[in-house]
């Protein structure tokens, strides 16, 4: 008789996900900026000169649109709260908090648990809280070890270390924020990062607040960002959406354009359940995103097994990108890209009917006909700086 598939859960009936025997959890010094650090293969001048213009006056500005002194000077200004809370612990104990280690800027909280009337309330009261702090995401999954990090980056050893959260403690909250729709249409550019940066900063702020009232509750709590485990996994498992061919969480609220942040907690709260509304067939009838990637990172073909290089996830069937590709191109023009959101029809604004209208249209069998409007009706080419820069000023 076959043995059965010990990676598999009932969650991936709801989730669609493939996972498949031959499943590796990721170690994070595998992941493609921890490479750039320590893998000859990646690392480079460029990939250097790359993470050096995050802080002025290393930015290198040129006279070319979108990257000038004053683009670069809004970007590496979004990501500073994050990055003072990332070094909060840097140089005493090695710790990258946010990047490669949980957060632990934290408070003694209190020691009993707050006894709620049900895990509904607790979620009902979670979720505003969450709302409170500047999460436009909210929702809960299991704890899952199939994405949780194997290792975590060690940036003074350059090699890997444990991971350092309980593993007895059995919900995730995920939360997201969002990245401005207007900064994303003038990608590339070191302008469009401050998209990026602005997410991950208020994405701290959330997850800090929210971690600190759940141990003021009584409660355990483990805030965390790129560091520790999967993200978008989780996500989909708790409700955000689906991923598509660009490897990224398409959510119906914001499309593509989404930071994530998870808490880990054994505060009593309902699972949400996760959500499709059609992402998986559209992507199967466009290739915006694998056509509009300069490096041609982003596969045509349907999901599959294959990986590129050691930044790959082993053992599910997915889109997966070139990570390698995705990063020199990065590296090369000195900024982050996020060409493949700017190009995707989901990348709309969903505060307007019409585009309400046109997700629902997407998610039909009419989504040949909701590509083809896209593509006459919506301009998905790259907005000028400077057309950010005058948008509503003087509003
Ligand atoms: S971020 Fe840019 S280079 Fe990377 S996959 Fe998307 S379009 Fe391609
Ligand atoms: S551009 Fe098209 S194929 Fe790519 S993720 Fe968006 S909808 Fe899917």
């Amino acid at each position: 008789m076959a043995q059965a598939n010990p990676h598999r859960k009932p969650i991936d009936e709801l989730t669609g996900f493939e996972v498949l025997e031959n499943f590796e959890p990721f170690d994070q010094r595998n992941d493609i900026y921890c490479r750039s650090q320590w893998d000859p293969e990646v690392m480079s001048d460029k990939a250097e000169a790359f993470f050096r213009g995050y802080f002025m006056p290393n930015a290198r500005s040129r006279r070319t649109d979108g990257f000038s002194q004053r683009d670069y000077a809004l970007r590496n200004a979004a990501w500073h709260v994050t990055n003072v809370l990332r070094d909060i612990n840097r140089q005493q104990t090695g710790r990258k908090e946010g990047f490669f280690d949980h957060f632990t800027s934290h408070e003694e909280g209190w020691p009993e648990p707050y006894v709620f009337d049900s895990p509904e309330q607790a979620s009902a009261d979670i979720r505003k809280v969450a709302k409170l702090c500047g999460a436009d995401l909210f929702g809960v999954c299991a704890y899952d070890e199939r994405w949780m990090y194997s290792g975590i980056f060690d940036e003074r050893a350059m090699a890997s270390k444990p991971l350092d959260i309980p593993t007895d403690l059995p919900h995730v909250i995920v939360v997201g924020e969002s990245m401005d729709v207007d900064l994303t249409k003038t990608v590339p550019s070191a302008l469009s990062g401050s998209a990026t940066g602005l997410g991950y900063s208020y994405d701290s702020l959330t997850l800090l607040t929210l971690a600190q009232y759940i141990r003021n509750l009584g409660y355990r709590a483990y805030a965390t960002m790129n560091d520790s485990s999967l993200g978008i996994p989780l996500a989909v498992q708790a409700g955000f959406g689906e991923v598509g061919r660009h490897s990224l969480l398409i959510t119906e609220e914001y499309g593509p354009r989404l930071r994530l942040g998870r808490i880990f907690t054994d505060i009593p709260l309902v699972h949400s359940q996760p959500k499709k509304f059609g992402v998986k067939e559209f992507c199967d009838i466009c290739d915006r995103c694998a056509t509009g990637c300069p490096p041609k990172a982003i596969p045509f073909t349907p999901p599959s097994t294959e990986v590129y290089n050691r930044s790959n996830l082993i053992g599910v069937a997915k889109w997966t990108v070139d990570a390698e590709k995705c990063f020199r191109f990065w590296a090369n023009q000195n900024t982050d890209c996020s060409i493949c959101i700017r190009v995707c029809p989901f990348n709309r604004d969903y505060s307007k009917w019409y585009h309400r209208w046109w997700r629902k249209l997407a998610g039909t069998s009419l989504r040949r006909f909701a590509l083809w409007l896209d593509d006459r009706l919506v301009d998905r080419g790259r907005h000028k700086s400077a057309w950010w820069w005058q948008r509503n000023q003087g509003r």
